[in-house]
């Protein structure tokens, strides 16, 4: 793809070894790609595509340099590198993606809240032995209509740690996961996001899920798209998890605002689905010979303008959060989420009237991109993200990291 502006703006921010870096990620894509099509059609966790990351040296991606990582993300200062590996992936599959986004995230969390000792232990299994991480909020409170399984945990105090019993849904992972960030809340379920309690009540607790107690039912996600992040009902059969896996203080992940640094990362995922889109209808147009129609013309350039926008935006919000403006890489990064979301949504609209419904018969990727972006898209309400835009610059109170109204 032709990105005139864009090289002379985010790519030349980057030294030599973020090059060399997203073209080893360009590589892993490549076969990532094709294998995309099967786990989406057996709603597969892409296992082989973790083994890819790891086997080039890539899993520890938010790993600090001192302990065996790559020392890339939010909090070492380069940020913008991470986001365009996670594009790269999502562009070859968007449930890779998302579950990459869940463990490189996760990794951060440890090394913003988690003592030295903790980082020791578990930064060791990541870059040693390709452990994989994510974190587990999803406890929605609210049932649709017919729904008879009521989600939720309760967790109770005993001595040397806590028990946790009851269900997590959206286990983004479950079946390929090793640990999991559990946010559990003791005031009751509701986890972070479903929740109205005091955040001190908010606790974040490791979980290692080959505890025979922690058990993952699979007859719950059967959705419109992202099937291969596999992301489960969760069960927890009075699960004991001790209180050297308490990470940070209680209350912590939302006093410090901690969602805020994975928000414009979701957004860095759109990008790659709307990426993989314009790609393969640049394709299909020149093969079908219609890039001299004026209205392919113009979808084609909005696609493009939409694709250096969304760039322009991460770039953006990287270099705030590199150079330490975290407020407003904070508010900026809400921006993003909700500006990115748009402009993937509406390229992958463009390529499919540009090219025609042929675009979407499988085996076309256009097909899958469209189902998961639909979904993926759901991962917070824009409504309520451009609400809180709208708070904060109005001078209201705001919920800037779940965007409750
Ligand atoms: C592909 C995918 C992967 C995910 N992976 C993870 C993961 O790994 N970890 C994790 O923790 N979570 C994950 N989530 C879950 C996500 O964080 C939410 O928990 C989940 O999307 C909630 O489901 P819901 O939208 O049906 O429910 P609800 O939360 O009930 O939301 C339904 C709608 O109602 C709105 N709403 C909610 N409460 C109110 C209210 N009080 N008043 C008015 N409107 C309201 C919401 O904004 C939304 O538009 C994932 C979600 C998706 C789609």
């Amino acid at each position: 793809m032709d990105l005139a502006i864009s090289e002379a703006t985010w790519l030349q921010s980057l030294g030599p070894h973020s090059h060399e870096l997203l073209e080893q990620v360009g590589d892993v894509a490549t076969e990532c790609a094709k294998r995309a099509d099967e786990h989406d059609r057996t709603g597969t966790f892409p296992a082989k595509d973790f083994d890819d990351l790891a086997a080039a040296g890539l899993n520890a991606a938010t790993v600090p340099r001192e302990h065996g990582g790559l020392g890339l993300g939010p909090l070492n200062g380069d940020t913008l590198t991470l986001w365009l590996m996670t594009k790269e992936l999502a562009k070859a599959d968007l449930s890779l993606g998302r579950c990459w986004e869940g463990h490189t995230n996760s990794l951060v969390l440890l090394q913003a809240l988690a003592s030295e000792q903790q980082q020791e232990r578990w930064f060791d299994g990541v870059a040693r032995r390709g452990q994989k991480w994510v974190a587990w909020s999803g406890e929605p409170q609210a049932r649709k209509p017919g729904e008879g399984t009521r989600f939720g945990t309760s967790i109770t105090a005993v001595e040397g740690g806590w028990v946790l019993d009851g269900t997590k849904a959206f286990a983004t992972s479950a079946t390929g996961a090793d640990w999991a960030l559990l946010l559990v809340n003791t005031a009751g379920p509701g986890g972070a996001r479903h929740a109205d309690a005091p955040p001190e009540g908010l606790l974040l607790l490791a979980c290692d899920l080959s505890d025979p107690t922690v058990t993952v039912d699979e007859s719950w996600w059967d959705p419109i798209g992202m099937r291969a992040t596999a992301s489960h009902v969760v069960e927890f059969g009075q699960t004991f998890l001790p209180e050297e896996n308490l990470i940070g203080t209680p209350g912590a992940y939302l006093h410090q605002g901690w969602q805020s640094a994975f928000t414009p990362h979701y957004a860095a995922s759109f990008l790659g689905a709307a990426e993989g889109a314009f790609d393969y209808a640049l394709e299909y147009l020149a093969r079908q010979n219609k890039t001299a129609d004026p209205y392919v013309q113009q979808r084609a350039g909005s696609m493009k303008v939409n694709i250096e926008t969304s760039h322009l935006w991460l770039a953006h919000v990287a270099q705030l959060w590199d150079s330490g403006q975290r407020a407003g890489a904070q508010r900026a990064g809400n921006s993003a989420r909700h500006l990115v979301e748009h402009l993937a949504l509406e390229t992958v609209d463009h390529c499919v009237r540009a090219c025609g419904a042929r675009s979407l018969v499988r085996p076309s990727p256009v097909e899958r991109i469209l189902r998961d972006l639909t979904f993926y898209a759901r991962h917070d309400n824009d409504d309520h993200v451009l609400a809180t835009i709208g708070r904060a610059a109005l001078g209201e109170t705001h919920d800037s990291s779940f965007f409750k109204p």
